[in-house]
Formats: structure tokens, sequence, C-alpha cells
């Protein structure tokens, strides 16, 4: 697997000294074979469709290029997250979407832990029929109602006690329709700081939940014949790169100016959804 990235990073050319529509151009293609999708940011931002979003489905869908939504939101179920983004106009089925909360749900049960579930009310659903009762461990997602000094403290003390702390993810922070606000990852970072203890991590960036987002999705495809496309620079696309997949800037949501430069390269940076599945048509369609 690690050569395989060494091969594909000397392979790209450094996309900046390229004109933004000869970024394809310019680098040396790696076939893509299908596509993994961010939602948060990266299709919606709250209950609104990103522009060109619906219209890069509709183009990948009708191109036979297989898609996987995979998402870190910890706030709502997959259940409450497909209403929404249908009230939105966009159709999902629920096979088609990984989720953090699932592969959280999927580690609870392989660990045979007693979570506190950290979590907002609307993402319980996917913990139906997990045994709460004298929690022994802790699983934290974004829960605003939850991160208040007395619920913080009875992790705290379940942590101390010897009991083993889950984040769904590390996000530091996310686009909402208000604008920029703070991640799962300040409040899981607030509990490692106090108990000197060090977090399991399940979704993105982690290169487990890549793995297993693709064994859901196209278990004969290798990694790096996937597209990962995130609005993201570390949790979608760096992780992405790091799991052996191939990863693509998406510069909608919390994307800021100049962040492909800040934290490491892009194989790909696109101004939108549809840019991006132009060119994985294009690319998809080219023998
Ligand atoms: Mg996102």
């Amino acid at each position: 697997m690690f050569y395989m990235i060494l091969t594909l990073n000397t392979h790209f050319f450094h996309y900046q000294e390229c004109e933004s529509f000869q970024i394809k151009r310019c680098q040396r293609k790696m076939k893509i074979k299908a596509v993994m999708i961010d939602l948060s940011g990266t299709v919606h931002v709250g209950t609104n469709l990103l522009p060109g979003a619906k219209e890069a489905i509709v183009k990948l869908k009708s191109a036979k290029v297989p898609i996987k939504y995979v998402t870190n939101t910890s706030k709502e179920s997959k259940t409450s997250l497909i209403r929404r983004l249908k009230s939105a106009g966009l159709h999902i089925d629920k096979d088609e979407v990984f989720t953090s909360l699932s592969a959280a749900r999927n580690y609870i049960i392989s660990q045979n832990i007693r979570p506190l579930l950290l979590l907002e009310k609307e993402a319980l659903e996917d913990f139906e029929g997990i045994e709460t009762e004298s929690p022994n461990s802790v699983v934290v997602g974004l829960a605003p109602t939850q991160f208040h000094y007395e619920k913080m403290n009875e992790a705290f003390n379940l942590i101390k006690s010897g009991g083993s702390l889950v984040a769904i993810n590390k996000s530091r922070y996310y686009k909402s329709e208000k604008g920029l606000s703070i991640g799962t990852g300040a409040f899981v970072s607030a509990l490692e700081f106090s108990t000197d203890c060090k977090a399991y991590v399940v979704g993105k960036p982690e290169k487990n939940f890549f793995h297993l987002a693709l064994k859901d999705f196209m278990n004969d495809l290798k990694p790096i014949e996937v597209l990962v496309a995130g609005d993201d620079i570390r949790d979608d696309v760096l992780g992405a790169q790091k799991a052996g997949l191939q990863g693509a800037l998406i510069k909608t949501g919390k994307y800021q100016e100049g962040d492909e430069d800040r934290f490491g390269e892009p194989n790909y940076l696109f101004e939108n959804l549809e840019e991006m599945a132009d060119y994985v048509i294009d690319q998809f369609s080219d023998p």
C-alpha cells in the first residue's frame, strides 16, 4: 500500500503550477472507478444543497459512476439525515451512505462496551439495542446540548475510573447555516486533556474508516481506484490519501482560501462538486 501511495505522488505534478482548468490535464492520471463523497459542506450546508451538487450527482449516476456518501455527521441518525436531504431535493438510499455513527455502533458491539452516549437525541436511533445501563465507556459525537459542565464531568469521571473514550470524529469545525461552528474534536480534546487518555477515533480521517467504507461500497476495488471528494483538507482529503485512496478538495463548505497549501497537497482541487463530476466522467469513459 505504501509503495502505491509513493508511486501516485511522484506521478503527480504540483497543481499550483497549472492553470485551474488544467489541473486535470497536467496530472498523470490514475483511473478513477468510483467516488466517495462527503455530505456536509460538499453536497449541502444545513437544509440547503450547494450549487452544482445535485447536477453533479445526476451526471455521475447517468454515467454509471458508482457513488457512496461518506459522512462524519454525528448529530443525527442516518434516517434523519436522509429525510433532511430529501426535503432539500436530494434522494439518497440508506445503503448509499456510510456514516461514522454506523461505524461507531459496529465498534461498540465489537468491543462489547456499555457506553455513556454523548449524543443528541436525533442520533440515538442509530444505537437502538445497545446496552447503556451502568456505562463503562464514553462515546462522543456532536452534541451541543450535552456539552455542559455536569455531563462533561460525568464523562471525565467514567474515564478516570478506567472507562475508554471513543470519538465518533475529531472534527475541528464545520460549516453550518450560521457560518463556521466548533466541532466534536474540541470536546474530545478537553476529555483527553483532563484524563491523560487518548480517544479511539472512529470516523474520518482514520484509515480504518475509509477502508471500512470501501469494503461496504466496492469490495473488489483497490483504494487507489477510488476518489474521495470533500471540503475538509485534513479529514476528507489527506485522510483518504493516507489510506491509499485519491483525494479531491472541493472549494465549498468549510473550505478556506489556502487550505490546499496549509496542511498538505490534495491530488485534485475543484471549485465545486460539479467540476469534480465532469472530470471523473471524462476519464471514466476514456478507455
Ligand atoms: Mg464536510
